[in-house]
Parts: C-alpha cells; sequence; structure tokens
C-alpha cells in the first residue's frame, strides 16, 4: 500500500464508513428499534437495540461545561449498535482531550447546525444522550434511566434519589454516602 511520505498531516478517513457513521440504508441487517434527530432535525440517528448497556448521569466539570447543563446523561452502546441516517453529513466534532475540532477519538459529537450534542464517541463505545430519542411510551424511556451518578464531588446540584453516587468514576472512586437512601 503506498504511503505518501511528503504529507504528515495525510488522516485516515475509513472511520467515515465504519459504525455509526455507514449509512443503514447500505446494509440491511441493521433494524432501527430507536429513532433520534436533534433539536433541528438535519442530524437523524437510529438505534439497533431496545435497551442500553448502561446509562449514567455524568455530574463532571466538562459535561457540565460542554452541554451548559448541571449534569449529563449518557445511554452507552456499542458504536455497532448506531447508524447515522445521512453518514458524517452534518455532524460537527470535537476532542475535549486536546481542544480541537477534530473526530479525534475520544471526541464530541454535535449537530454542525443546530449545536445539539448527540453523542460521546469512543473507540468502541457510543455515549448517547437519550433526550434525542423519540421514545415511543415510558416504558420504553425506563430502559435507558440512570444506574448511577459520576463524579457527583463536583455537582451542583444535589439529586435526591436512590441512585448510587459515586465521586469519581464508577467503581473505581468512592461512594458518596448522599441521597434519600444512605
Ligand atoms: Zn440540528
Ligand atoms: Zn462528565
Amino acid at each position: 500500500m503506498p504511503v505518501p511520505s511528503s504529507d504528515h498531516n495525510q488522516t485516515d478517513n475509513s472511520w467515515k464508513s465504519q459504525a455509526p457513521y455507514k449509512q443503514p440504508s447500505k446494509e440491511p441487517p441493521f433494524t432501527a428499534v430507536h429513532i433520534g434527530h436533534c433539536h433541528c432535525g438535519r442530524i437523524k440517528f437510529q438505534i439497533g437495540r431496545d435497551a442500553p448497556l448502561d446509562a449514567k448521569l455524568c455530574h463532571c466539570r466538562t459535561c457540565q461545561v460542554l452541554h451548559g447543563a448541571p449534569f449529563q446523561w449518557a445511554a452507552i452502546l456499542h458504536k455497532e449498535d448506531m447508524r447515522f441516517v445521512h453518514g458524517v453529513i452534518g455532524l460537527k466534532f470535537y476532542s475535549s482531550g486536546r481542544n480541537v475540532a477534530e473526530h479525534e477519538l475520544p471526541c464530541k459529537v454535535s449537530c454542525a447546525y443546530c449545536g445539539s450534542p448527540i453523542m460521546d464517541e469512543g473507540r468502541n463505545m457510543a455515549l448517547i444522550f437519550p433526550e434525542l430519542i423519540e421514545f415511543k411510551d415510558e416504558e420504553q424511556m425506563g430502559k435507558f434511566a440512570a444506574r448511577c451518578h459520576m463524579f457527583y464531588k463536583e455537582r451542583v446540584v444535589d439529586i435526591q434519589d436512590d441512585l448510587p453516587k459515586w465521586a469519581g468514576m464508577p467503581k473505581e472512586s468512592e461512594l458518596m454516602r448522599v441521597g434519600s437512601s444512605l
């Protein structure tokens, strides 16, 4: 395979044809269980499973700033469980680790037009924001309910619920003795 030696800015664009950016119309086996879209509707995506692998509320400072919200609700899926209907078209990428607006994993993915945050993309996993999903009913939404709070020590609001509240990363930090049940 020829590798141009003079171009050190050469980028590998193969990710654009891989999940979740490969278009659902190009591969019949993908079945959409849920659909979602950004505020302006230019970005549409499909989810191929009924329930996420996990769902969390993250109170870290980065999520607060990047979402303009007290905390972030994220549902974890394999990237293979998700498809953007128009591939990469209309998406904007931001790598918060290096502060660059590029698709460099892990990165934030949002609508380039309306700015709605859509997901945090990792190497194999997508942390999608369930607010964008059109749930058919409350039972469907319940499957995406958060199972814990993380980075709760950085919280700007106290939450009164019975979910575990991890000071930092789940299972790798202290469980905080706060909330109604503790
Ligand atoms: Zn949009
Ligand atoms: Zn966070």
